[in-house]
């Protein structure tokens, strides 16, 4: 037990996780120091609430370690090359992040964690994981970057027997002690690379999420650098490998036999050398990607020793959030659908896998990725492609060199209205059975707040065609 009484904490960060980490630290007794970089509006009205608990708050430096810290505890998406974690390291400070801090503030009985990691599917994972164990009549949440937060499940009223939670590579740098129970990397593709500085240093970050592991780490058969991870782990005697594969399985793993989901690692009955899971069509939406997801989520739960009728029932009862393949509207024999929180191109490529021919919108802010491949592979999908924001044209240069008949309608436009001419404009390309695909392949940032308001403003539009008003 750490003795928090006078401790000299420094929280990097105001925020959604520097507020409540700097108010459960002050209640715990430790001196608290808040630094920020920025010194809005915002971070003065946070700083106000802070201070009237007693907490020191320094807005507009960051980067000055205060004299006297033991301890830093920063917001995950602080980056690992900023003076001040210099200035620790030279001090010898510690520096944990959120997920650290709540790891090592959790009671001595506290309920184990499944944890899920991956460049994209973790939010969807990480609540069909919940749905199966819910199912399975346990006590459990969906946490971390959704849900319930870390801190409030390890420290809230609530009693959990398990926690399902979601890891981001920003978390995991910043969680050397972290040890779950099991964990699953769902894929790996480059992004956030200016962030962890190398791809090298973004998986190794993502491999984290298997030290120590307990019972088993789950990997992606189709994605060699997932299994390359487990390898390189150091994990507790007796943990196993588990593969998800959209195939047939192997031994060890998890896949698929004529649409049916089943599981040749964890099986109940030893006469049998296969249990049958659920069905491909149990899994909402059955996308390839989507079904190695519920395969991750079915073998996180089966190591927790979930039986097979709970992972046929629990992903039964899952619903996808918003903005995830979100079927909209049919109009005129043509289906719209919202992937708007495709937001990079590994993740663009696994939804314009999902379809056959594909009117394709996209666009935005392109965060430094090429499109050439995922254009490339996904080229004889596209029965045309709609571009708008403000790096289209890194998209339509990509169309030109992979998949030059494709008609390209080239929008030229940054505003918030763009999205409906698109709309638009895809109908136009669309025949009878196609489907218009929102998977923009890049952030939204240029031209809407976040990723919900683009697929709003696209669904908006769906809906005023299918209306008559388009
Ligand atoms: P994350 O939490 O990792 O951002 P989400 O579950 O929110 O992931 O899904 C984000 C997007 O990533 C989805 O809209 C879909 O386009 C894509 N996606 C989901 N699962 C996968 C997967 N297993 N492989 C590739 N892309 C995926």
């Amino acid at each position: 037990m750490i003795n928090w009484q006078g401790k000299h904490v420094t929280v990097a960060g105001l925020g959604v996780s520097g507020v409540p980490a700097a108010k459960v630290l002050r209640g715990l007794g430790a001196r608290v120091t808040v630094v920020n970089d920025g010194d809005d509006e915002r971070a003065r009205t946070q700083a106000a609430e802070l201070q009237a608990l007693g907490v020191t708050v320094r807005l507009g430096d960051g980067d000055t370690l205060p004299e006297g810290t033991e301890l830093i505890v920063t917001a995950p998406g602080w980056k690992p090359d900023k003076p001040l974690f210099a200035a620790a390291e030279k001090a010898g400070v510690e520096v944990w992040g959120d997920v650290e801090l709540a790891w090592r503030l959790r009671g001595p009985d506290a309920a184990p964690w499944l944890a899920v990691t991956g460049t994209n599917g973790k939010t969807t994972t990480v609540q069909m994981l919940a749905s199966i164990l819910t199912a399975a009549g346990l006590r459990t949440a969906a946490v971390g970057n959704i849900g319930v937060s870390l801190l409030d499940a390890v420290l809230g009223e609530e009693r959990y027997d398990v926690l399902a939670v979601e890891l981001s590579s920003y978390q995991l740098h910043w969680a050397p002690s972290l040890r779950a129970h099991s964990a699953a990397v769902l894929n790996l593709a480059p992004d956030h690379l200016d962030w962890h500085g190398s791809m090298e240093a973004y998986a190794a970050d993502k491999g984290r999420v298997y030290e120590g592991n307990r019972v088993a780490c789950v990997y992606n058969a189709a994605d060699r650098a997932t299994e390359d991870l487990v390898r390189e782990a150091d994990v507790e005697e007796g943990c196993r490998a588990i593969g998800f594969t959209l195939g047939t399985p192997g031994p060890s793993q998890l896949g698929v036999v004529e649409g049916i989901l089943v599981d040749r690692a964890f099986v109940e009955n030893r006469q049998k050398n296969a249990q049958e899971l659920a069905e491909v069509s149990d899994v909402n939406p059955p996308a390839p990607h989507n079904i190695a997801n519920a395969l991750a989520a079915a073998a996180l739960a089966r190591a927790y020793g979930v039986p097979a009728k709970a992972v046929r029932d629990g992903l039964r009862a899952f619903t996808p959030d918003a903005h995830r393949i979100a079927h909209v509207a049919d109009v005129d024999g043509v289906a719209y659908v919202d992937d708007s929180k495709a937001t990079n191109t590994h993740a663009a490529e696994a939804s314009l896998a999902a379809y056959e021919s594909i009117v394709w919108i996209a666009g935005g802010l392109a965060k430094g990725a090429t499109f050439d491949e995922l254009v490339a592979k996904s080229a004889k999908r596209l029965r045309g492609a709609v571009l708008i924001g403000a790096d289209r044209e890194l998209i339509r240069e990509a169309l030109a060199r992979h998949a030059p008949e494709v008609p390209v309608v080239d929008l030229d436009r940054t505003d918030t209205g763009a999205m409906r001419a698109a709309v638009q404009e895809a109908r136009g390309l669309a025949r009878t059975g196609d489907t218009v695909l929102l998977a923009p392949a890049c952030a939204s940032m240029d031209m809407f707040a976040n990723y919900n308001k683009r697929g709003d403003a696209f669904a908006d539009a769906v809906r005023e065609l299918g209306s008559g008003e388009g």
